[in-house]
């Protein structure tokens, strides 16, 4: 991405919300597929689980539910399936089951270029929001590990944070209120479309990174302000992008 194709998106961005500069002070970071590349247990873990329910489905259809809690996936496909809502007891039920099944599976590795675009961040004085869907306390506690003072405690935002969840703006307005920020002082880093749908909502600049089966066409058409090939693209790109 040439420093033209950058500050025109900044501009287009600037121009669509009416907002009068973008000074970048906060980056709102997803977790699953942005941080971890976790994704590819996920679909296989709620794969197996629904379909031990009855529940028809494919594995790669949990890559568009990406973002949304468990608990929100769990009514979705109950309802499809049965034509009924799904009690709160089912929801947290189900939601244990499939994720015991995740931690069955090999253990995820960072998405490459993820600890680099961590490390730019704060050695720009970025303050880091992490913002997921998820309530996973195995991938939550080793976020220290991976990203050492990458992600403050004090600043996360997890599936017990949230009322509605991606893609609504809720959980990125909250992050963006945690780091006493502004939207246009706010980068949303994002995988997924249903993601990437809550960033621009919330009207942070919303940077979306393919990291798995995802098209590019699907996070432009979700809101995305721009989109990276790569975690390892965005890496080099995001120092131009932080002295805009
Ligand atoms: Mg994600």
């Amino acid at each position: 991405m040439t420093e033209q194709e950058i500050q025109d998106s900044i501009d287009r961005y600037l121009l669509h919300h009416g907002f009068d500069a973008f000074n970048p002070r906060a980056a709102l970071i997803d977790m699953d597929g942005t941080l971890l590349d976790s994704m590819k247990w996920h679909t296989r873990a709620w794969h197996r689980m629904m379909t031990e329910l009855g529940v028809e489905c494919t594995r790669d259809e949990f890559y568009l539910y990406e973002g949304m809690t468990g608990a929100a996936t769990i009514a979705l496909l109950i309802k499809r399936a049965f034509g009924r809502e799904a009690t709160d007891e089912e929801k947290r039920e189900l939601y244990a089951r499939k994720t015991g099944y995740f931690n069955e599976y090999p253990r995820v590795e960072t998405v490459p270029g993820a600890t680099r675009m961590v490390s730019c961040l704060m050695d720009h004085g970025i303050t880091r929001v992490l913002v997921t869907g998820s309530g996973q306390p195995s991938n939550l506690a080793r976020l220290d590990d991976d990203f050492p003072g990458g992600f403050p405690h004090n600043l996360r935002i997890t599936s017990r944070d949230v009322k509605f969840g991606k893609p609504h703006p809720e959980p990125y307005l909250k992050g963006m209120a945690l780091a006493k920020s502004e939207p246009w002082e706010c980068i949303v880093i994002e995988n997924a479309p249903l993601g990437v749908e809550a960033g621009a909502r919330a009207g942070a600049f919303t940077i979306a990174v393919t990291t798995g089966p995802i098209p590019p066409e699907e996070l432009w058409k979700a809101g995305a302000d721009m989109v990276f090939p790569s975690m390892e693209q965005l890496a080099d790109a995001l120092p131009v992008i932080l002295n805009r």
